[in-house]
């Protein structure tokens, strides 16, 4: 059996990423995944990332599966989303 892994395809739930959807691209592999898939980023994160880049602030956002294949430093963009996810009691 053979999954074609399109670059728009979450690799969590296997259905296409639409621009309607929330949903990340990685850094690092450049895959599309949607935020309710185990991105880790909380729906509030996520309307702040998306303001950042409508006023044209790079958000780096790298896979679960990147993340452990390489030991990636904290950044800037890290302690934002840490902020946030104090404020709403989200995901660790
Ligand atoms: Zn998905
Ligand atoms: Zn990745």
């Amino acid at each position: 059996m053979e999954i074609p892994m399109k670059k728009d395809t979450c690799p969590k739930c296997f259905c296409r990423v639409t621009a309607r959807q929330e949903a990340l691209q990685c850094d690092t592999c450049g895959l599309w995944l949607h935020r309710t898939c185990g991105s880790d980023i909380s729906q509030a994160s996520y309307r702040e990332i998306t303001w950042q880049i409508k006023f044209g602030i790079p958000f780096e956002w790298v896979c679960r599966s990147c993340m452990e294949s390489v030991d990636a430093p904290m950044t800037e963009s890290t302690r934002i989303d840490d902020a946030d996810v104090t404020a709403t009691g989200g995901a660790k």
